[in-house]
């Protein structure tokens, strides 16, 4: 019945509350670290928070319903979840393949921290990732990918894992669950940053992994008890508190990314425009197929820094920040943190602005 409903229905029933007369409509924050024992020394439900807690398990059944998935895992950042991932998945005398043209720091920590360990670490970019997992044992794949948005085909990296035993674990943190399940074309794992659209107010920094294969999530709960790489309660309840407005935000945001693409594309001052949901952008065509919305984030280039800069500086609209998914539209010059892409690139997060109000600034802004 739950897949007749739209998004923003999915998202008010995801944090629904059961129907208890005088109990509140929405969940609460339960901040606590440790519960009490039974004399019997049974084991209760909770014991020590760091192993589970309510506030986790509202926020883990929410996420696993978005994504259809079997069983959700919070953690305290989107890092803190690809690299526990790593952990389970990742032994000595593997190859892991990371995009070469995705978060940065995945390929730091691949680079820093795996690569050490006897472990063949490989850069593919997202386009030749079906090519590399073809002689991988594990494939970390994002797509659409940030900051450049290319796009792999699920489905067909899925298969190729498949068939040589390999792990897909995919990064869903620019398309969401609300754009698209990486977990019903194939993938072992989902892994992402809640930061983002998800909670959507640029408030609070979280991270999960949705999986439906038992011994595999068991095996990453295993590693966040021993690791502790954990989502504080506090926070828990905010993504949650966020999560029934996901549909509504996201639904907007993916408008305002279109409608933006669509005039940057014929600007005299922008040189090139990426956006899935562009007929005539390259990975269109895939996008099309796998996933149900194309995003909220738009990467152009622009001259070079300076114009960046001034495109900031004379919008009434437009923040500078880094990350992404949050109320405001916010622009990120994406060479300073040494992404590998000119110096006049610029990512933009579509907010929740108007549309004609941020059409109308932006194009101002440029001019
Ligand atoms: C932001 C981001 C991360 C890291 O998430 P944090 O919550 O900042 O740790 C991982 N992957 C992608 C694609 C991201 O955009």
């Amino acid at each position: 019945m739950d897949g007749a409903y739209g998004d923003s229905t999915r998202s008010v029933k995801a944090v629904g509350s059961e129907s208890i007369p005088g109990q509140p409509v929405a969940p609460v924050p339960i901040p606590a670290s440790t519960y009490h024992l039974s004399p019997d020394e049974t084991e209760p439900l909770d014991s020590y928070g760091r192993s589970s807690n309510p506030s986790w398990r509202q926020l883990e059944a929410a996420l696993a319903e978005l994504e259809g998935a079997a069983a959700a895992l919070t953690f305290g950042s989107g890092m803190a979840a690809i690299t526990s991932v790593l952990r389970v998945v990742a032994k000595p005398g593997a190859t892991v393949v990371v995009p070469s043209d995705g978060y940065y720091q995945v390929r730091r920590y691949a680079a820093e921290y795996l690569a050490p360990q006897g472990i063949t670490v490989v850069e593919a970019a997202t386009a030749e990732m079906c090519g590399a997992a073809a002689e991988a044992d594990v494939v970390l794949a994002e797509t659409p990918a940030n900051p450049g948005l290319d796009v792999v085909d699920l489905h067909r990296l899925a298969m190729t894992c498949r068939s040589r035993g390999g792990t897909l674990v995919v990064d869903n943190t620019t398309a969401t669950p609300l754009g698209q399940q990486p977990l019903s074309l194939g993938a072992d794992l989902v892994v992402a940053s809640a930061t983002k659209s998800l909670s959507g107010h640029s408030d609070l920094i979280a991270g999960y992994v949705a999986g439906s294969q038992p011994e595999l999530m068991a095996a990453v709960e295993r590693d966040r008890l021993l690791a502790g790489p954990i989502l504080g309660a506090f926070e828990a309840w905010l993504v949650l508190r966020s999560l029934g407005s996901a549909g509504l935000r996201f639904e907007r945001q993916c408008q305002n990314a279109h409608a933006l693409a669509v005039m940057l594309r014929s600007h005299p001052a922008v040189r090139s425009v990426r956006y899935p949901g562009l007929p005539d952008d390259p990975a269109h065509g895939l996008a099309s197929s796998q996933m149900k919305r194309f995003g909220g984030l738009v990467s152009i280039e622009l001259a070079d820094a300076a114009a960046v800069h001034a495109l900031v500086e004379r919008s009434a609209l437009l923040i500078a920040s880094t990350s992404f998914g949050g109320i405001h539209t916010s622009v990120d010059r994406r060479a300073r943190w040494g992404d590998p892409v000119a110096s006049g690139f610029a990512r933009i997060s579509a907010g929740i602005e108007d549309t004609d109000d941020l059409l109308r600034d932006v194009e101002a802004a440029l001019s």
